[in-house]
C-alpha cells in the first residue's frame, strides 16, 4: 500500500503458497481473496490484519479482493454494523468498490442444498439440538447416528421444503450434510447445513425463515465469486475438510483455504462479545471509544490508517499463534507522527509563573518550529507575556539530585522564549504552592544565550494571557494485564479492567493556535506525546484532546522496573 510497507519484507507464508500456485499455474495466475465479517459488531485492530493480508494480497498480485458481510445469522446483525464495517475498511485505506453479500447467495445455497439431498448426501433430522450435540460424541468417542438419517430422499425433500414454506417452528428440525459421525474431524460428524428461524433479515427481510450455516455458506460463496485462496485464521483449520467436503460434492469451482495466526495484542481485549459487553455496560461510552481496541476507537484516538498498515505489515504473516506486544502498534504510530504531526505547546497540569522584570501588559510574538522533522512545515508564531503556565512536575521546591529543571535560584530556557530564573514560591494557607515569581534575562530571546551560558532544560509552557483552556482525556490501557484472561481462579477477565484507563483533565492550557483545531486534527504537545482533537466534542474555542499516545513507551519503563 505505502511505501514504507515495502521497506521490510517479515515473513507472509501466504505470499509462499501464492508464489508456488502461480509458478504451477494452478489458478492461471489469478489471485483472488476476500475479507468476510460478520456485520454482529464493529472491527477491531485483529481485523485489521486480516483487511491488510486480504487487500494487501490482492494489491501485491495485481488481484482483487471484495468485502462480503458473512450475514447468515440474522438475530445478531444489523445495517448499523454493515455501514461502520464499510467505513472503516475504507479508512484503513481499501477500495473495495461494492461490498457483496453472503446473503445474496441464499436462493443458490438452496439449491445446492436440495441438490445434497437428491444425491443422499443430506438429511433433514429431527432431534433437539441437544440431541445432536450429544449424538456428536468427542474427541475420544465416536457420534452415534440420527434415528432419522437414512430418511429416504423424498421424504428430505418434502420436509425440506415444508421447513422452507414455514411450516414449522424453530428447531424443530434440521438438515445435516450426511458424512461420517465417526470422522476423526468432529467438524465431519454430519455437521448442520440449516436451521429453522424466523427472524428478520436485515436484506432479505422476511423472505426465509431458514437460514444457512457458516461452513455451508463459506466457501460456496469463495466459489461463486471465483476467490483463489481463501484466508482465514487458524480455528477454522479444522472446518478444512467440510469446507473441501461440500465443494467436491456440488462439484464447483474450488478455491483454497489457508489459515493464518490471528493477531493477539498485549492488554487488549478483541472478542467481539465482550467488546459489546462493556459497550453494553456503559463501562466504555461506546464502540468508538478511545481506549477500545475497535477501527473507530482507534481513529477517535488519533490513530492513523498509515500507521496501522504498517504495524500489519511489519508483524508477518505465520501459522503460530502468540502475542504481539502493544508497544509494537504504539510505536508504529509514534514512528508515523513524528513525521508528520506539527508540534505545540500545551500544559496539562499548570502552575502559574510570574516574570517579575518583564512589562506588564506587553505581548510578544516568538517564532517557534512547526516540525523539526519537516522542514517544510514552516513556522509559527507564539505569544509570550508576563503570566505564563508551567507544567507543575517541572518544579521541585527542593529537587533531589538529578532534577535539572526549575527549583529556586535555578535558572532554566522556556522554548522559543528566555531563560528564566526562579525567585520567589508562593503558597497558599495550606502550604500549596500557587505561583512562581522568576525573573528573565531579555537578552536571551529565542533562547540563546549571547554570553555562551547554559542551562541545563528546556521546558514548555504557555502564556496565561493569551493561552486557551482546553480539556485533555488522558487515556491508558483499558487492562492491567498483558493478557487479560490471566486471572486467577473464581475471577473473570472484568477483575483486570484498568480502573484508571480514563483521566480527564478539564484546565489545561494550550497555545492560541489551537483555537481552530478541526475535530480529528493531531499534534505533538512538546514533551508530552501525541493528542488529537476529539471527533465528537472538540469544538472550535473550547477544544478537547484525546492522548493519543506519549513519547516514549513508559509501560515498558514500568515493566523493567519492576
Ligand atoms: P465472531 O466470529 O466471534 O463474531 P470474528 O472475530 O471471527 O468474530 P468475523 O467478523 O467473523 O469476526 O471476522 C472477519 C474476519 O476477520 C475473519 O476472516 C476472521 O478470521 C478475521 N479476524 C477476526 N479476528 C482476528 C484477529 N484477531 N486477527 C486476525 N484476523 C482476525
Ligand atoms: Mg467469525
Amino acid at each position: 500500500m505505502s511505501d514504507e510497507s515495502e521497506k521490510k519484507t517479515p515473513t507472509n507464508f501466504v505470499h509462499d503458497l501464492i508464489d508456488e500456485d502461480n509458478r504451477t499455474g494452478r489458478f492461471d495466475g489469478r489471485v483472488q481473496t476476500r475479507f468476510p465479517p460478520e456485520p454482529n459488531g464493529y472491527l477491531h485492530i485483529g481485523h485489521a490484519k486480516s483487511i491488510c493480508l486480504n487487500f494487501g494480497t490482492a494489491q501485491k498480485y495485481n488481484g482483487l479482493c471484495k468485502l462480503r458481510f458473512d450475514d447468515t445469522n440474522p438475530t445478531k446483525e444489523d445495517v448499523e454494523y454493515v455501514n461502520s464495517i464499510q467505513e472503516d475498511v475504507r479508512w484503513i485505506g481499501y477500495d473495495f468498490g461494492e461490498a457483496v453479500f453472503a446473503s445474496d447467495y441464499f436462493d443458490q445455497l438452496y439449491d445446492w442444498a436440495e441438490q445434497l439431498i437428491g444425491d443422499g448426501l443430506a438429511y433433514v433430522d429431527s432431534q433437539s439440538l441437544d440431541e445432536i450435540r450429544e449424538g456428536r460424541g468427542t474427541a475420544m468417542q465416536p457420534g452415534t447416528e440420527s434415528p432419522f438419517r437414512n430418511r429416504s430422499v423424498d421424504e428430505n425433500l418434502d420436509l425440506f421444503r415444508r421447513m422452507k414454506a414455514g411450516e414449522f417452528p424453530d428447531g424443530a428440525h434440521v438438515l445435516r450434510a450426511k458424512i461420517d459421525m465417526a470422522s476423526k474431524h468432529l467438524a465431519m460428524r454430519d455437521p448442520i447445513m440449516y436451521r429453522i428461524r424466523h427472524a428478520h433479515h436485515h436484506r432479505t427481510g422476511d423472505k426465509w425463515c431458514l437460514y444457512p450455516m457458516y461452513d455451508f455458506t463459506h466457501g460456496q460463496s469463495d466459489s461463486i465469486e471465483g476467490v483463489t485462496h481463501s484466508i482465514c485464521t487458524l480455528e477454522f483449520e479444522n472446518n478444512r475438510p467440510l469446507y473441501d467436503w461440500y465443494l467436491d460434492k456440488l462439484k464447483v469451482y474450488h478455491p483454497q483455504q489457508i489459515e493464518f495466526a490471528r493477531l493477539s495484542l498485549t492488554y487488549t481485549m478483541m472478542s467481539k462479545r465482550r467488546l459489546l459487553e462493556l459497550v453494553q455496560e456503559k463501562t466504555v461510552s461506546g464502540w468508538n471509544d478511545p481506549r477500545m481496541p475497535t477501527l473507530c476507537g482507534l481513529r477517535r484516538r488519533g490513530y492513523t490508517p498509515e500507521a496501522i498498515r504498517n504495524f500489519c505489515q511489519s508483524i508477518g504473516v505465520t501459522k503460530f499463534n502468540g502475542w504481539t506486544d502493544l508497544s509494537v502498534l504504539e510505536n508504529s504510530l509514534r514512528d508515523d507522527l513524528n513525521k508528520r504531526a506539527p508540534r505545540v505547546m500545551g500544559v496539562l497540569n499548570p502552575l502559574k509563573v510570574v516574570i517579575t522584570n518583564y512589562p506588564e501588559g506587553q505581548i510578544e510574538d516568538l517564532e517557534a518550529v512547526n516540525n523539526p522533522e519537516d522542514e517544510s512545515a514552516g513556522t509559527r508564531m507564539v505569544p509570550f507575556s508576563r503570566e505564563l503556565y508551567i507544567e507543575r512536575d517541572d518544579f521541585m521546591e527542593i529537587p533531589p539530585k538529578k532534577f535539572f529543571r526549575l527549583s529556586p535560584g535555578v535558572e532554566v530556557r522556556l522554548r522559543y522564549a528566555y531563560f528564566i530564573t526562579c525567585t520567589d514560591v508562593v503558597k497558599d494557607a495550606n502550604g500549596e504552592i500557587t505561583e512562581l515569581h522568576c525573573t528573565y534575562d531579555p537578552a536571551t530571546r529565542g533562547g540563546n544565550s549571547p554570553d555562551g551560558r547554559k542551562v541545563k532544560s528546556t521546558i514548555h509552557w504557555v502564556s496565561a494571557a493569551k493561552g486557551l483552556k482546553a480539556t485533555v482525556r488522558i487515556y491508558d490501557n483499558l487492562f492491567t494485564k498483558p493478557d487479560p484472561d490471566d486471572v486467577p481462579e473464581g475471577g473473570t477477565w472484568k477483575d483486570n479492567l484498568n480502573p484508571h484507563s480514563l483521566e480527564v483533565r478539564e484546565t489545561c492550557y494550550v497555545e492560541p493556535s489551537l483555537a481552530n483545531a478541526q475535530p480529528g486534527d493531531r499534534y505533538q504537545f512538546e514533551r508530552l506525546g501525541y493528542f488529537c482533537a476529539d471527533s465528537e466534542d472538540s469544538k472550535p474555542g473550547q477544544p478537547v484532546f484525546n492522548r493519543t499516545v506519549t513519547l516514549k513507551d513508559t509501560w515498558a519503563k514500568e515493566a523493567k522496573k519492576g
